[in-house]
């Protein structure tokens, strides 16, 4: 089976729309590791495509805030405001889907889906340090995350920890041959807000019958993401970050 690895959608419709564009044909199911909503001016389109193509799903930090699930005190002013237009914008039926989002890690049989970590769904995973000991955690060969918006991946081996490539510069794709007894940790990156400093959008394909695993970026129409958020009344901040893709 292919599958579709998408994370932190973030209201981001143009985004999504070019992810499932680039993508057309070359997947059988898609898998979202949480944060559809959250940030940009198109939760309703996000919530849409994940309710109806979404196999697999967990909520994200912003999914649990927007939904009403719980505090948003910790976010900062333009995340609290973006959170606040977007609980009231959306229909009470999304609001409902989102309340009732399964939290991570969700098992499956050869592989398990998370927001933040394996172990804590609000962890950040950025540096090796965070994911030196994680092997231990990992109860399946692979383990898709989001949270962090930087597109990356890990992987264990009997010689240690091991960074996947990823797409630099200009490169649209990185393929990675998995190998067998081996564990691995793979952020497909944000669709909606990439914070890697490559404003493109991110996602992964990951086909479990031939073990290949293709990182991807992908340009969109960045200009009427922002102009969108910025008629929603949305903080410019939110919108001015999207071409920096930080
Ligand atoms: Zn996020």
């Amino acid at each position: 089976m292919r599958r579709l690895i998408v994370s932190d959608l973030h209201a981001n419709g143009e985004a999504l729309e070019a992810v499932l564009r680039s993508a057309r044909g070359g997947y059988d199911e898609a898998v979202c590791c949480g944060d559809v909503v959250g940030y940009g001016a198109a939760p309703g389109e996000t919530i849409a495509w994940a309710r109806e193509h979404a196999a697999v799903i967990v909520r994200g930090n912003h999914d649990k805030v927007c939904g009403g699930l719980s505090e948003d005190a910790w976010f900062n002013a333009a995340a609290r405001e973006a959170a606040q237009w977007t609980r009231a914008t959306l229909t009470a039926d999304d609001l409902e889907w989102l309340r009732g989002l399964p939290a991570g890690p969700v098992r499956l049989d050869t592989y398990e889906v998370a927001h933040g970590a394996p172990f804590d769904e609000d962890e950040y995973l950025v540096d090796d340090i965070d994911v030196e000991d994680l092997d231990h955690a990992l109860e399946r060969p692979i383990c898709f995350v989001g949270h962090t918006h930087l597109q990356c991946g890990w992987q264990w081996t009997r010689g240690g920890l091991y960074r996947l490539p990823v797409p630099a510069g200009h490169e649209e794709e990185r393929l990675v041959r998995l190998e067998p007894e081996t564990l691995y940790l793979v952020n497909p990156g944000s669709v909606g807000q990439p914070r890697d400093r490559d404003p493109r959008a991110a996602y992964a394909i990951w086909d479990d019958e031939s073990g290949l695993l293709v990182f991807r970026r992908v340009p969109y129409d960045i200009e009427r993401a922002q102009r969108r958020m910025r008629e929603a009344g949305l903080p410019a901040w939110l919108s001015d970050r999207l071409s920096a893709g930080r």
